[in-house]
């Protein structure tokens, strides 16, 4: 009983904490790629789905938009069927093959509708720009795209890339903007 009661006062300072400045987020995607950054009615307020402006969308590469620890690494939902050789295949539920990333001072973003596992497990640390997975379209996703999201304290909040923020802020119209990527700095191996 008195667990339970510490457990729920630790929990209480933490949602209690104020946040910390925001990460210095970088788009998810490759470097100097130009990609659109889109809403719809009923998507949700903040989210954004990212559509290359060149190319195909399935299998590019999926970066971490800021360093931090990977809170979640699997399936959300159900995967479904959408794979590059069956696009129109059946259509899952949620998020799909999906990565969260805590950035700390209660930052975090959230990568879904990955075509593969994520090649980042739940306790690594990842990089600015560290590969997390490839694009693809499991879960609800009409198309393959990359829905991204980013959060404060628990709540989406605009998203911000390269210190200027995105203009998404409602799902009341679809809106849509174009931005190139500035997540440049990570030397390892993207494929
Ligand atoms: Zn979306």
């Amino acid at each position: 009983m008195l667990a339970v009661a510490v457990t729920a006062v630790v929990v209480a300072v933490q949602l209690l904490r104020p946040p910390g400045p925001r990460p210095a987020f970088q788009l998810p995607v490759a470097c100097g790629e130009t990609w659109q950054l889109g809403t719809y009615p009923g998507h949700d307020d903040f989210d954004v789905d990212l559509f290359p402006t060149e190319g195909q969308a399935w299998g590019r590469p999926v970066l971490a938009s800021y360093a931090g620890e990977v809170t979640a690494a699997g399936v959300n939902g159900s995967l479904g069927g959408r794979t590059p050789d069956d696009p129109q295949g059946p259509r899952g539920r949620g998020g799909g093959y999906w990565v969260k990333i805590d950035h700390g001072g209660r930052w975090e973003t959230q990568y879904l509708h990955l075509l593969e596992p994520p090649m980042v497990e739940e306790g690594d640390r990842v990089e600015t720009g560290q590969q997390l997975g490839r694009v693809g379209s499991t879960g609800d996703s009409g198309a393959p795209h990359l829905h991204f999201e980013q959060r404060r304290g628990m709540r989406k909040v605009e998203t911000w890339f390269d210190g200027q923020p995105s203009g998404i802020t409602t799902d009341d119209r679809e809106y849509t903007v174009t931005r190139t990527s500035g997540n440049c700095g990570y030397s390892g191996p993207v494929e």
